[in-house]
């Protein structure tokens, strides 16, 4: 049975242990109610730190007044299964008090730039409450390594510029998006899906895979990228935009273009029933050579190939 421990000298104490055997510590953040995703990240953990730390805590502060916090799944006795599958060595499952002693702090983490735009701009708050209690349980567990999924694209690209901008002595490593069958993203809110929903949830895959295909065959026009996603997911009545767009994959900026040595990725945010729903998927590498090339390809194609 893998220890449960809820307050933060119990972690710390748990962790000093695993240090003395001359043991690497691993960290996977989460907010519970496990899934597949989940537990690939524990499990990528494991294969390069000898103790990993799971932590379940779903953190009031990165919640909107109106958002899902209180609806939120906790389904603790399945994520200890889901934990023991991937290898997990302690879980850390503080309470709010435990975190938040007053009830709230003087001090946040903000990334100005990269959590203010798309999820930031749909979210107020939400990158300030989630780079807070990153850097909160960084340094409560005190990690070699830290695992997040690339599902959460720009949440990854904040954590890794607040490691690098405070010198945090961790290294941040990104897993690839685990899917469903049909493609839909595993998530915890996957399960605010009725079955209807759920197959029209489909729609986020189907539009980014759409996106790949159309840069692969030669589009570069990230407008026309952008009304490719629209109209896809305008295609399933169920299905409401937050936002779709193409964006630099560094820094989340605007791109006019796929190519050149910018690396671009799509990101959708899709209202389906109750469930708010993100996804995303980097756009092949266009390189220097190929544009050139189209550059010098006269309007009516290249004769004599
Ligand atoms: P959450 O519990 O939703 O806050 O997620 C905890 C961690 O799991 C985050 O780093 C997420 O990006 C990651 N994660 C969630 N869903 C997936 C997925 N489908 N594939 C890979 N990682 C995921």
């Amino acid at each position: 049975m893998i220890p449960v421990v809820a307050t933060i000298e119990e972690i710390r104490q748990s962790v000093r242990n695993a240090r003395s055997n001359g043991r690497t510590v691993g960290l996977v953040p989460t907010m519970g109610a496990l899934h597949e995703g989940h537990v690939r990240l524990i499990r990528a953990c494991r294969e390069a730190a000898d103790f990993v730390v799971v932590s379940i805590f779903v953190n009031p502060t990165q919640f909107g007044p109106h958002e899902d916090y209180s609806r939120y799944p906790r389904t603790l006795d399945d994520d200890l299964r889901r934990c023991s599958e991937g290898g997990t060595s302690v879980i850390f499952a503080p309470t709010v008090e435990a975190m938040y002693p007053t009830g709230s702090l003087s001090t946040y983490v903000e990334v100005p730039g990269l959590s203010d735009i798309l999820e930031g701009a749909s979210r107020p708050g939400h990158f300030r409450g989630v780079a807070t209690v990153v850097l909160k349980l960084l340094n409560i567990v005190g990690p070699d390594l830290a695992y997040f999924g690339e599902k959460d694209f720009q949440q990854l690209l904040v954590i890794r510029r607040m490691a690098a901008d405070l010198d945090l002595p961790v290294v941040i490593r990104g897993v690839p998006t685990v899917r469903e069958a049909d493609g839909l993203a595993m998530s915890s809110r996957n399960r605010y899906l009725g079955p209807e929903e759920r197959k029209a949830a489909a729609v986020l895959s189907g539009a980014l895979r759409e996106a790949v295909a159309a840069v692969s065959a030669g589009e570069r026009s990230t407008g026309r990228v952008r009304q490719i996603l629209r109209s896809r997911i305008e295609s399933e009545y169920r299905a409401r935009i937050d936002y779709a767009e193409v964006a630099d994959a560094t820094t989340l900026q605007p791109l006019d273009e796929v190519g050149g040595n910018r690396r671009a990725v799509a990101l959708l945010a899709v209202r389906v029933g109750p469930a708010r729903l993100i996804d995303n998927a980097l756009l092949p590498e266009v390189s220097d050579a190929d544009q050139v090339a189209e550059k010098q390809t006269p309007p009516g194609g290249r004769h004599g190939e």
